[in-house]
């Protein structure tokens, strides 16, 4: 079901989003830093969006602290900041209960996705993920295509809105710790445009390459030259292409190839007495072989202590950029306070968090630390294939302004590509 009307729009968590005049695609690349297409475009890698981008829109955007994937994935599909959608992390603590909590279930959202309200105002809509711990969020009440390559050969009609993916695809299946595991993505992407030409797709892969590899590298570039080539296919079928990230990714060790880390539980055992106070790493999560659970980020339940004093004692140390108490760190982030301990931490760009040494499997790391989580992973690209005249100069934009700048900013493609949509 197809409506031509222009003035038609779909209202979702406060914001208006036009429906769409041509199909929108909103990919969102995993941990890809704004260097690395800086560097591609430099290395002659990327020759279709080099092309694209003086045509376009070039920008960059603040994703959402804590940098990490699942906040900013959700906040990118809802348009809102984790404080309406909820989701702060892949953890949080409850404390009543005192287990952690993984909040990779649907019933820890508390917003609707702009991907629902599409599919439920009669827009054909597509979600294809790397990871399948992303499928079931992105996917919460949404009619359509939604799976995860990860589990692509288990999809059903009933579950995933497709009947053997991987067949549809006609591609073998990826290791979870791949580049291949987000080529298929966009390997599945083309194919739904060739098939179905979906309203609105979201596409989004996994950043197994940037975190072992810096931008400019040869696997960094031969990754961005992959998705290039896949996207020139998109472009080339009529659609509207909004390229963003969840976070940026820096190196997190020294120019020995160490990791820095700060280990927060250590210290607060020392400060406070072993096992009083709790800390939460929210990176954490069941894939963290190319990590190892180390991010910038990372928050703190205290025992009855004063945590405007600790958050000034952590603050102090010179791994650390900020450490906030729970109220100030759940305004300046936009944080629901609920989810959050009672300080939060954010380390500076060459350093990560931990808990203690001894609970951190780094035999996993086969190349020097690179991470996020912090404000030094928070400048993002926000790129778009067509301009965006009306789009403020002096705006500070949001990733999760993706669907905003596609369905309400970006100016529709010239006569061919709307003629196609007739089709
Ligand atoms: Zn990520």
């Amino acid at each position: 079901m197809k409506t031509q009307a222009n003035d038609r729009t779909v209202a979702v968590n406060g914001r208006r989003y036009a429906w769409p005049q041509a199909p929108v695609v909103v990919v969102c690349i995993d941990g890809s830093e704004p260097a690395y297409m800086d560097e591609a475009i430099a290395a002659g890698a990327m020759p279709w969006l080099s092309q694209a981008l003086p045509r376009g829109t070039r920008r960059l955007a603040d994703c959402v602290v804590p940098s990490f994937t699942n906040p900013n994935n959700l906040s990118i599909v809802t348009g809102v900041p984790p404080s309406v959608h909820g989701i702060c992390g892949n953890y949080f603590y409850d404390r009543q209960a005192g287990v952690e909590i993984m909040m990779n279930d649907p019933r820890y959202l508390r917003a609707g996705t702009i991907l629902a309200a599409f599919a439920d105002a009669g827009a054909s809509v597509a979600v294809v993920t790397a990871k399948d711990k992303l499928r079931r969020l992105l996917g919460h009440g949404m009619t359509g295509v939604c799976f995860s390559v990860e589990k692509a050969d288990a999809t059903t009609k009933a579950e995933h809105g497709i009947d053997d993916a991987l067949g549809f695809v006609g591609q073998a299946l990826p290791s979870v710790y791949s580049a291949e595991l987000s080529a298929f993505v966009f390997a599945a992407g083309v194919k739904l445009m060739e098939r179905f030409r979906p309203d609105v797709m979201y596409l989004s892969t996994t950043d197994y390459i940037q975190h072992k590899h810096a931008p400019g590298t040869a696997t960094a570039n031969a990754f961005y030259r992959m998705m290039d080539g896949y996207w020139a296919a998109l472009d080339a079928a009529g659609a509207t292409i909004v390229l963003t990230a969840d976070h940026g990714m820096n190196a997190k060790h020294g120019a020995d190839g160490k990791p820095q880390i700060l280990f927060l539980q250590t210290l607060l055992d020392d400060w406070l007495g072993a096992g009083e106070a709790r800390v939460i790493l929210p990176i954490t999560d069941p894939y963290v072989a190319h990590h190892g659970a180390l991010g910038s980020f990372a928050t703190a339940y205290l025992p009855d202590a004063d945590a405007m004093a600790i958050a000034g004692r952590i603050a102090a140390l010179p791994e650390i950029e900020l450490a906030l108490e729970r109220r100030a760190a759940a305004e300046r982030f936009e944080l629901p306070a609920d989810r959050i301990g009672d300080v939060v931490v954010v380390s500076r760009k060459p350093f990560a968090i931990g808990t203690s040494a001894d609970r951190h499997d780094l035999s996993g790391l086969d190349a020097p630390l690179r991470s996020h989580g912090g404000l030094s992973e928070q400048r993002v690209p926000l790129y778009c294939n067509r301009p965006a005249p009306a789009l403020p100069a002096e705006a500070r934009l949001r990733n999760f302004s993706a669907f905003d700048l596609a369905l309400n900013y970006a100016e529709p493609a010239a006569a061919p590509a709307t003629r196609r949509r007739a089709v």
